[in-house]
């Protein structure tokens, strides 16, 4: 019997034990990160919110001007049979559509035959509950995150090389992960995850230049019915060291604290209450039918 249990991958129509699954290296989503992509999380045997990732990533094909032989309902179906053959209870689950192959000899676009893929992985964490509990020490990138009129960061990308240099230049500063910066020094967003402030009743989110995460939806969903006011504007790196609190939001590991800021304490550099009261509600949520949608094994 085949061995899923690593994880189970979708690729030209079969189901593949995830070691197994390849694409061609002339593929332009490889060659030239030519792709767009949304990651759903299962949690305890239910998906989060998984209509919600299969409308962002048709958006983005749309946007792209990519299309695939499979509606809302055939992609669901294949997330879905993807984590029913791995038997994984928590899981990384992504799907994705890449340029694909032009015609042989051909530069032109629109000559390519684009490729869906998906899988199923063991849940992938950007903090694990344990650091999440101490909260992360983050970097302020001194680089900047690629302008919005370049790279739509609304549609989901591959394009991280300023996102993974900032990751090694934080790692030799001794943080723990990265946020990164626009050309005015505003925070934007870091590798897998959108950024919140706190201070008082009033959280701040950047408006400008990043993914409209999920999980930063249901935050500023949560904080609302909290009571508190949530803006959507600039956040100078400035207002974020001044914060009460600062905390991340990423469909790989929900609401997580951070402490310090380029190694210096945010207030006594213990995750505060607000950051851990909607990490915990965010998490009950998964309880939720009207946001879950369970796997039957
Ligand atoms: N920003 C970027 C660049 C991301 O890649 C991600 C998710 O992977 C996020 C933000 C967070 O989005 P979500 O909450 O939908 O996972």
């Amino acid at each position: 019997m085949t061995d899923y249990s690593r994880g189970c991958a979708f690729i030209d129509g079969d189901y593949v034990p995830i070691a197994e699954a390849k694409i061609p290296i002339l593929d332009w989503g490889f060659l030239h990160s030519d792709a767009t992509y949304d990651v759903a999380h299962v949690w305890e045997g239910k998906f989060f919110r998984l209509p919600d990732h299969i409308e962002r990533f048709q958006h983005g094909m749309q946007a792209l001007r990519m299309s695939i032989p499979f509606g809302a309902g055939d992609i669901e179906a294949i997330m879905i049979e993807c984590v029913r053959l791995s038997g994984l209870r928590a899981a990384y689950v992504e799907m994705a559509c890449t340029r694909g192959l032009p015609e042989p000899g051909s530069r032109d676009p629109r000559s390519c035959k684009n490729r869906f893929f998906a899988f199923a992985i063991p849940f992938v964490w950007i903090a694990d509950p344990d650091k999440q509990l101490s909260g992360l020490n983050l970097r302020i990138s001194l680089r900047q995150r690629i302008p919005p009129e370049s790279v739509d960061p609304v549609v989901k990308n591959y394009h991280w090389m300023d996102m993974v240099m900032a990751q090694f230049d934080a790692y030799d500063a001794g943080c723990e992960n990265v946020v990164m910066v626009d050309a005015r020094g505003n925070l934007v967003e870091g590798p897998g995850f959108n950024i919140f402030t706190v201070a008082g009743k009033t959280l701040k989110t950047p408006a400008r230049g990043v993914l409209e995460g999920v999980t930063r939806k249901t935050a500023i969903d949560l904080a609302e019915s909290n009571g508190f006011r949530v803006e959507r504007c600039e956040v100078p790196a400035d207002q974020a060291r001044a914060a009460d609190e600062v905390f991340l939001t990423s469909t790989a590991g929900g609401i997580i604290p951070v402490t310090r800021l380029d190694g210096v304490a945010l207030g006594d550099a213990r995750p505060g209450p607000v950051s851990l009261q909607l990490r915990e509600q965010y998490w009950a949520l998964h309880d939720d039918p009207e946001y879950s949608t369970p796997i039957d094994y």
